[in-house]
């Protein structure tokens, strides 16, 4: 068995009995990027002495002493480039530890490489990276999916243990589902936003990429928790997430949203997923159609809050300040101008504008204010279903992993990728995407996969869920065979 292919778990335990060293982890990686890397492209950049230098340091004794954990491009990693896959931040090194790298590493972890991205996480595909996008490893002729597609690319190909990746609207979930790899978006403010780029501040969220629910529950460990640098991370308990894996599922209540199975789900999706349902009721869950009524306007009212947030966000990036800057210019104006025109790419600008219209004085009434004004209500729509349910089941993504430029001049249906992901950013609850099948196509297996949304702070229940799921299927153990 390839060092590679173990699980962050696994991996660690090796290390903690010195049976392997994290040298040999970070050395092991390298191999596999060497050969696998070049037809995924899922990094975009590793320092393998600076990884070798921390694997020394690291202790095999902390729970994740001593293994390589990937990071997607928009987290800061002290002395390593920041890019978010963009060129108006070539050049970039961040100065800095986010919060997230600094838990990683008291716990033990190795921050590894680069891992690719739609443009300050503004896709679906890795198809809006200014270096190029990532491969699905199960079809390279496939999108990972995005906007966190490199970090779940990797994993799923076994050039990481394990990743971190953000979600805003589904960017952990989706590339998770597609790319048949374990994904978990906690609550809003479950996890220091500190050293994360921003792209819509009252969605983003930073979560684990792994290949199965324990690695996701030991990744919660180290990275949850309320930070004094992040005024929206939250002061509450945090609990040991590994404690009610395996606990199964009997007595649970599980709500089926109906507004969920609609148009436009691919056939063999809904097949997995309500194969999945079945499953987990004989595994003893109680399973209870609900209605989220709501559901219809998420995708139209996201698509109003997060350009609008990331309008504001991203007017830092001038040219002054931070990497990229244009050259030849004609006074000040001119160089903002050309330095933003040069450095974002085309989805970067077209959010950038329609959030400067919607918050525009005008038409912040009848947009941007209204927008708010529904995501209330897709909020209490959440809030009425856990009163009913102890957790929801549901597609990731409704279809499986979607060709390489077949969405791209088509925004909106790239935008309906996260259909059934976005929702929970609005609600700020949690949600978790797990393998749940394959559909077949072109001679290839597409994973598809399960998504668990959990109240508010209550990621135990939907890994939970998970684990009972987990450990009596064999999904997550399919490997894409490269
Ligand atoms: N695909 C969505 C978007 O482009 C969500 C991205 C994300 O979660 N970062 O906004």
């Amino acid at each position: 068995m390839e060092l590679t292919s173990l699980t962050l778990y696994e991996a660690q335990k090796l290390v903690r009995a010195k049976q392997v060293s994290s040298r040999e982890l970070v050395d092991g990686l390298v191999e596999s990027i060497e050969k696998i890397d070049p037809e995924i492209h899922g990094y975009l950049s590793y320092d393998r002495d600076q990884a070798i230098a921390d694997a020394e340091k690291a202790d095999p004794n902390l729970p994740l002493g001593g293994v390589p954990i990937a990071i997607k491009d928009l987290i800061n990693v002290l002395g390593h480039p920041c890019g978010c896959a963009s060129k108006i931040l070539q050049g970039y090194v961040a100065p800095y530890d986010a919060t997230v790298t600094a838990r990683l590493r008291a716990a033990g972890a190795v921050p590894f490489g680069r891992a690719n991205m739609d443009e300050f996480a503004m896709g679906s595909s890795t198809e809006n990276s200014a270096f190029g996008p990532s491969k699905n490893p199960w079809d390279v002729t496939r999108t990972p999916g995005g906007s966190s597609g490199g970090a779940a690319a990797v994993v799923a190909a076994d050039e990481a243990f394990a990743a971190l990746g953000s979600d805003t609207g589904g960017s952990i979930r989706q590339p998770a589902a597609l790319c048949g790899c374990v994904g978990l978006k906690p609550t809003y403010g479950r996890v220091s936003r500190f050293g994360l780029v921003a792209f819509a501040s009252s969605l983003d969220q930073i979560g684990p990429l792994t290949k199965d629910v324990r690695d996701a529950a030991l990744l919660m460990n180290a990275i949850a928790g309320a930070d004094p640098c992040d005024s929206t991370s939250l002061a509450e308990p945090v609990p040991d997430f590994l404690a009610k894996l395996g606990l199964g599922v009997s007595g649970l209540k599980l709500g089926l949203p109906k507004e969920y199975f609609i148009d436009g789900l691919d056939p063999r999706v809904e097949n997995a997923v309500r194969g999945a349902v079945d499953h987990l009721s004989n595994l003893g869950a109680s399973i209870v159609e609900i209605s989220l009524p709501h559901t219809e306007y998420a995708l139209s009212t996201y698509y109003i809050i997060a350009p609008a947030e990331a309008s504001a966000n991203l007017a830092r990036f001038d040219g002054v300040r931070y990497g990229f800057r244009a050259q030849g210019v004609s006074g000040l104006l001119d160089h903002y101008g050309r330095t933003r025109e040069e450095g974002f790419g085309p989805e970067v600008k077209r959010r950038i504008i329609l959030g400067t219209y919607v918050l525009s004085s005008g038409y912040y009434d009848a947009y941007y204010l209204r927008a708010q004004k529904v995501r209330t209500l897709i909020r209490q729509d959440f809030v009425n279903a856990f009163n009913q349910v102890d957790a929801i089941i549901c597609p990731t993504s409704p279809t499986p992993a979607f060709k390489l430029g077949e969405r791209t001049n088509d925004p909106l249906s790239m935008y309906l990728a996260d259909i059934f992901t976005l929702a929970a950013n609005m609600a700020g609850i949690c949600g978790i995407s797990i393998p749940c099948g394959f559909a077949q196509e072109d001679g290839k297996k597409l994973p598809v996969g399960l998504q668990i949304l959990g109240r508010a702070l209550d990621e135990s229940t939907i890994l939970q869920v998970a684990s009972a799921y987990e450990q009596s299927t064999d999904w997550h153990k399919a490997k894409p065979g490269l």
